[in-house]
């Protein structure tokens, strides 16, 4: 069996159009032009890049950007003072912190200042509380691309086992958790892996749809993978080979039934989340002003 390939550009593309539709729609009844901004600290090369396609693409969505950059020798105190000054500002509605910040830096504490409304990256305790609950606000921009992309193509979570290597805030434990919940895009049976799970070839074996998020270049193998299994590769290792996934894509693409690439999967469609969640933002705050 070859796999189908789960095509994040063209999907991507789709979704940044339907976004760019709902934000004129939005501008024309309301006056106002959703506004993300993103705060970058240091001179990281990939979050460089990063932000880069994120600014491209709300600018193409008719989203507002705006760039704060902090040198990589700021303080604590000095992004917290930053973030309030966003917080407080009617004019932003979306504020995005890029990860990872500088080692010194108490990521926790300026991901909890992010004020809940214009947490864009769902990151903050109260978002994450109430997407364990079932309810809401925002969904993390991956995860979300993720559901959309299994959905788009009619493929079902229900009933699935559903497994996800990896266990990070940002991907692995929402992914997991919205893959739980009752109702569409959920109602998997989910296990989640990490780097002390035992027998790791044996659990990915039993998964019909298979997430893979843990930053090492092409380590899921095609012996890793049932065969007929979707294969979801979040993924992004900048080798000499070029950006690799978490995955050994040719080898596995010959047992999985669909299988995403990496670059053209998971990444773009991160991306166009985060459009559909600043305008989801600004649509809050505009709900709250009126
Ligand atoms: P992360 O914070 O880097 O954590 C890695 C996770 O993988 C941890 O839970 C770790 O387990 C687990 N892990 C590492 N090695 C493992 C192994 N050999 N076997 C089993 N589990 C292992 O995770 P992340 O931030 O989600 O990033 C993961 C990858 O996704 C990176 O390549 C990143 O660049 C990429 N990424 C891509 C997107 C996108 O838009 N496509 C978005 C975010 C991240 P422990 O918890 O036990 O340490």
């Amino acid at each position: 069996m070859t796999a189908a390939i789960l095509n994040g550009k063209t999907l991507s593309e789709k979704i940044r159009e339907e976004a760019a539709q709902e934000v004129a729609r939005f501008a024309e009844e309301t006056g106002v032009t959703p506004c993300l901004v993103v705060v970058l600290v240091g001179d990281d090369s990939a979050s460089e890049i990063y932000v880069r396609n994120k600014q491209k693409a709300c600018e193409k969505a008719g989203i507002t950007s705006r760039l704060h950059r902090l040198p990589g020798s700021a303080t604590t105190a000095e992004v917290l003072t930053l973030i309030e000054s966003l917080n407080a500002d009617r004019g932003v509605h979306g504020v995005l912190v890029q990860l990872p910040l500088p080692k010194p830096i108490d990521s926790l504490r300026v991901l909890e200042t992010i004020s809940p409304l214009k947490d864009v990256d769902a990151i903050h305790p109260e978002n994450v509380g109430r997407i364990v609950q079932g309810r809401p606000r925002f969904l993390p921009c991956t995860p979300h691309g993720i559901q959309q992309m299994l959905a788009r193509n009619n493929i079902s979570t229900a009933g699935a086992n559903v497994v996800v290597v990896g266990r990070s805030e940002i991907v692995g434990k929402p992914m997991a958790v919205m893959l739980m919940q009752k109702g569409q895009g959920g109602d998997a049976t989910v296990t989640v892996c990490h780097s002390r799970t035992r027998d790791l070839p044996a659990v990915t074996r039993s998964a019909d749809i298979l997430i893979v998020a843990i930053g090492q270049a092409k380590f899921i193998k095609a012996d890793m993978v049932k065969p007929g299994a979707v294969v979801i590769d979040v993924g992004m290792n900048r080798t000499d080979a070029g950006l690799t996934g978490d995955v050994d894509f040719e080898p596995v693409k010959e047992v999985a039934s669909w299988i995403t690439p990496v670059p053209g999967g998971v990444g773009l469609l991160t991306v166009a989340m985060l459009l559909h969640n600043t305008l989801a933002a600004a649509r809050l705050q505009q709900g709250s002003a009126s």
